[in-house]
């Protein structure tokens, strides 16, 4: 029997068939009571994700469109700060870059972030800071709480890519200080890819700018979200608008907190794999940063290469990540989000510790490790 590839690689993740199902109807329109409601309730899961209780918008697109959309209406022409210690905070940059004066405050990929020369670049007036929460790239959360805390202290907004992080981590957009958050649906939500869901704050919509971009122009957005049915300014995709609902739905029936759990536990698992394994864990941590809790950064074993790994793996149907740019045959990433568990995570850590023994690594045993920790 041919199967379909099991996909562990950071986004897109695999999709429900409940989620998939609910993107074949028929069209419905999107200026109807239907689809306000629908949007409505994916409203309402979302906040919960994010810890907020702000306005939050779905955007069509993916989730760079989200990044775009709160950089190109809030930090038009400002002095903006660029936390990167990755390629999506590189990312972050270069869109600033489009619309701002960007100061780059950049850490080498998988190392903490320099909180004091932020702070520096705030005394010195900085109006916006652009950081990733959860740095897809290399396996690192950065320290979204001190961040917020120190945009705060010299009034600067915060702007704050959460795409891998919101769903599958503990977010606190409110407690945190954040003024406006991003999330992509193909990462932690389980969704197909194509939507982005953006938050924003009082202090966020107090200092929009005039210059507005059109079809991301978030006023716009506020204006259609007003009304009774719910809209959004033009025509959204809506297959993926009720596909992202369906799996809302799903993320209520889990509750919040127990998903956010399962991820962690999950991550915690293969963590436990590669200290098993004996393989090196990517990032470098200070007391400010933290493992992700939902894409695990290897080293790769000098004795193989990635295509030793990742081609073995692949051959058991199973697709992990390789590493980006220069990280490219240094790391590999297990995606661990959305609805995957333990059978996904074991047969994935089965085809890894295969692929490293084969090629003359001498792993422990990971999956064994692994195991203890997803039984609990
Ligand atoms: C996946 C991802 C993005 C957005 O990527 P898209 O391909 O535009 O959806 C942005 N930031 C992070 C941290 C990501 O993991």
């Amino acid at each position: 029997m041919e199967q379909e590839p099991l996909l562990m690689i950071p986004g897109p993740v695999p999709v429900p068939q409940r989620v998939r199902a609910a993107m074949t109807r028929q069209a419905i329109n999107h200026r109807g009571p239907e689809f306000g409601a629908a949007y409505a309730d994916c409203v309402r899961t979302l906040k919960a994700l994010f810890g907020t209780e702000n306005d939050l918008y779905i955007i069509s697109g993916s989730g760079s469109a989200g990044m775009e959309a709160g950089v190109a209406n809030f930090a038009r022409d400002k002095s903006i700060v660029s936390l990167v210690n990755g390629k999506f905070g590189d990312r972050f940059a270069k869109i600033g870059q489009r619309y701002g004066m960007v100061t780059v405050l950049e850490s080498e990929w998988g190392t903490p972030l320099d909180l004091a020369a932020l702070e520096r670049e705030l005394e010195a007036g900085a109006e916006i800071v652009t950081m990733v929460h959860n740095e897809t790239s290399a396996g690192i959360k950065n320290p979204a709480p001190e961040v917020g805390k120190l945009a705060r202290k010299y009034d600067a907004l915060f702007i704050m890519d959460g795409i891998t992080s919101i769903g599958g981590d503990d977010v606190r957009m409110d407690e945190w200080g954040v003024d406006v958050a991003v999330v992509g649906s193909q990462k932690c939500l389980a969704a197909p890819a194509g939507l982005a869901a953006i938050a924003v704050g009082e202090r966020a919509w107090d200092r929009i700018s005039d210059k507005r971009p059109f079809y991301l122009d978030m006023a716009a957005y506020r204006k259609s979200g007003k009304g009774t049915p719910m809209e959004t300014p033009y025509t959204p995709a809506v297959p993926l608008f009720l596909a992202l609902c369906e799996a809302c739905k799903m993320i209520e029936e889990e509750g919040v907190g127990a998903r956010i759990a399962r991820h962690r536990r999950m991550a915690d698992a293969v963590r436990a794999a590669a200290k098993g394994w004996g393989v090196d864990l990517f990032p470098k941590l200070d007391a400010y940063h933290a493992y992700s809790n939902t894409v695990t950064a290897m080293r790769i074993p000098g004795v193989l290469t990635d295509k030793d790994l990742r081609g073995t793996v692949k051959k058991f149907g199973i697709e992990i990540a390789g590493g980006q740019d220069h990280l490219k045959g240094k790391i590999f990433r297990i995606g661990t989000m959305g609805g995957v568990g333990a059978q996904e995570i074991l047969a994935t850590l089965a085809a890894v510790q295969f692929a490293l023994k084969t090629s003359n690594f001498a792993a422990g045993d990971g999956v064994e490790a692994a195991a203890g920790v997803l039984l609990g």
